[in-house]
């Protein structure tokens, strides 16, 4: 994770790719706060442990596709 013109970059290290709070945005309170310039990062950091995180769970369902075919 950096910053970089006031935006924040998040990388394929961090923790935050699989995060739910990183898919909605603002749930995140650390991408927040350096949204909102109360928190400045200098240089590069990867979030390995974060206490916020929450897994982003797909819930997908393989279909029959021999069931499909006979309807
Ligand atoms: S809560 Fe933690 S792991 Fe999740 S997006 Fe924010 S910084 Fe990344």
């Amino acid at each position: 994770m950096y910053c970089e013109d006031g935006k924040v970059f998040v990388e394929k290290e961090d923790q935050c790719m699989s995060c739910k709070n990183f898919k909605k945005g603002v749930a995140c309170p650390l991408l927040q706060a350096l949204g909102l310039g109360m928190v400045t990062l200098e240089g590069i950091m990867y979030v390995t442990n974060c206490g916020f995180y929450a897994e982003n769970r797909r819930h997908l369902k393989l279909i029959d596709q021999k069931h499909e075919k006979n309807n």
